[in-house]
């Protein structure tokens, strides 16, 4: 075979060009056998990256790491966080290096990062690696969200290394190629105030502004404004996970985008049935991250970020503070209006009055006790929007409760004067048919430690189209059956 050209990045590293106590710079450690696992061409060409498929093994030298693409300035990016509520003033990038960043074809600078790409300065213990699994399932899991909607950090590529890694056990390693708006997290800004390095804040805060907001840079007071905008973001993206049932799973500070994208989809998963309190992560003993937890805990990050910028905020402490305190204050706000908006158009409201929280609670609270398939409930209840109750009502262990609020929505919806399909149509714009679940994440997994690859494909296809039905998939729709449920998903970093 003729040898393809190596991809081509137009990249432009803005991040690189920040103080030298940003970041370390470090090259990717070379691996024995780079294999190209899945590449994202639809995504490649949306970044201008020029890649020849017809020649996977150049492609997956570069993906890999073995092979630094021109134009690159690798680099592992500084930063701190609360794991779990305890702080650690430094992690940093263990096992992630920066290649550069390229502007798409949007305008949008986006970051492209190999992770697993070997040990930097900021590795401790670590060896550096990923393993395949988790390698998959954040690339799973991030082309759900970027299917779904949801604002998320994309997968541009998988690559096995040909090597080993050390986890639990064996495990066959690989690198996953990541494409971020930015990498910068509420760690970052914690990594630089738990140092006393406020001006290391100020330069972060001013760049993060002209990447991500530069609309504020004319505001009174930008520091403010900056943080503001962070807070709306994460409360609305945390109400639209809680929308579609998604449970993050490691939460930490050092996992919270300035960008407001969702980024590290480690021991993460959609919820089957309903249960608030539900936790995935086998790492999470105490629930600190459950499903209904999330706002609370987006909230509380935001208070770590608030305490990094007091110092821009105002000369004055006490107003500095309560400056920041108003912006938590607004954070619930947000949450709380964003999160019934969305449940509000899941329920097929096309108008809103004060008790549609009651409405959407009574609904959670019925598919808690009769044990429903979020996903799965949520969707037929379009069919219920055109009369047809069965399916809906046959989500649930015990009908009754659900039958009483059937009618009270119906009760409500007699304000409207949309038809039944108007409404079902927009109910199914916005309910999921099919989602990432959990156990399908597992089958996947577990073929491609084997070598076959097939689900993982299969699983892709079915997730490109998560709002249609389609029957050619419709066993990607349907909870796990008893004997195929998984209750916890380990880290496996
Ligand atoms: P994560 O759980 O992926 O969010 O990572 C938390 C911290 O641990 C980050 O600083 C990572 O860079 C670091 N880390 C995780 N896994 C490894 C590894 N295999 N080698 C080195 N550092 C790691
Ligand atoms: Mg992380």
């Amino acid at each position: 075979m003729a040898q393809g050209v190596l991809p081509v990045f137009q990249f432009d590293n803005s991040y690189a060009r920040l103080p030298d106590r940003f970041f370390a710079s470090v090259y990717p450690e070379p691996v024995d056998g780079p294999k190209l696992l899945k590449f994202n061409a639809a995504l490649a060409a949306e970044l201008g990256v020029e890649a020849d498929l017809s020649d996977p093994t150049r492609l997956a030298a570069t993906l890999a790491g073995n092979v630094v693409p021109q134009g690159a300035v690798p680099l592992a990016m500084a930063y701190a966080g609360h794991q779990f509520g305890n702080f650690v003033p430094q992690l940093g990038d263990g096992r992630a290096i920066l290649l550069g960043e390229v502007v798409d074809s949007k305008g949008r600078r986006r970051d492209i990062q190999l992770k697993g790409a070997g040990p930097t300065p900021f590795s401790r213990r670590g060896d550096g690696r990923a393993a395949l699994g988790p390698v998959l399932r954040e690339y799973i899991v991030s082309e759900a969200f970027a299917a779904l909607g949801l604002p998320a950090t994309r997968a541009l590529a998988a690559v096995a290394t040909g090597e080993q890694v050390y986890r639990e056990r064996v495990e066959q390693g690989a690198v996953f190629v990541r494409v971020a708006a930015s990498h910068v997290r509420v760690g970052t800004f914690q990594f630089f105030a738990a140092r006393g390095d406020n001006e290391g804040v100020r330069t972060l805060a001013d760049y993060v502004i002209d990447r991500h907001y530069p609309e504020l840079k004319t505001k009174e007071n930008p520091y403010l404004a900056l943080l503001d905008a962070v807070a709306a973001r994460q409360a609305a993206l945390i109400a639209r996970w809680l929308g579609v049932g998604f449970i993050h799973g490691v939460m930490n500070t050092d996992n919270m985008t300035i960008s407001g994208e969702t980024i590290d989809f480690g021991p993460c998963a959609f919820l089957d049935e309903y249960d608030p309190m539900k936790v995935f992560s086998s790492i999470d003993q105490q629930g600190r991250y459950a499903y209904r937890n999330q706002p609370g805990i987006g909230q509380w990050n935001i208070a770590r970020l608030s305490e990094c910028l007091l110092p821009l905020l105002d000369a004055d402490e006490d107003k500095a503070v309560d400056a920041a305190n108003g912006v938590l204050k607004r954070f619930g706000e947000t949450f709380q209006a964003e999160w019934v908006a969305i449940f509000r158009q899941k329920m097929g409201l096309f108008s809103s009055i004060d008790k549609d929280g009651d409405l959407i609670q009574a609904l959670l609270g019925v598919l808690h006790e009769g044990q429903a398939d979020f996903t799965l409930a949520f969707r037929r209840l379009a069919d219920a929007a055109e009369g047809r109750d069965e399916a809906f009502l046959a989500c649930f262990s015990a009908r009754e409760k659900a039958v009483e609020w059937l009618a009270s929505w119906r009760a409500r919806l007699e304000a409207e004067t949309q038809s039944g399909a108007e409404r079902a149509a927009a109910m199914r714009a916005v309910n999921p048919a099919v989602i990432a679940r959990n156990h399908r994440v597992e089958e996947a997994i577990a073929a491609a430690n084997y070598g076959d690859l097939s689900f993982f494909e299969r699983l892709m296809q079915a997730l490109e189209k998560p709002y249609e039905e389609r029957p050619e998939f419709a066993d990607y729709m349907t909870p796990p059956k008893p004997e195929e449920r998984v209750t916890r998903t380990f880290c496996g970093t």
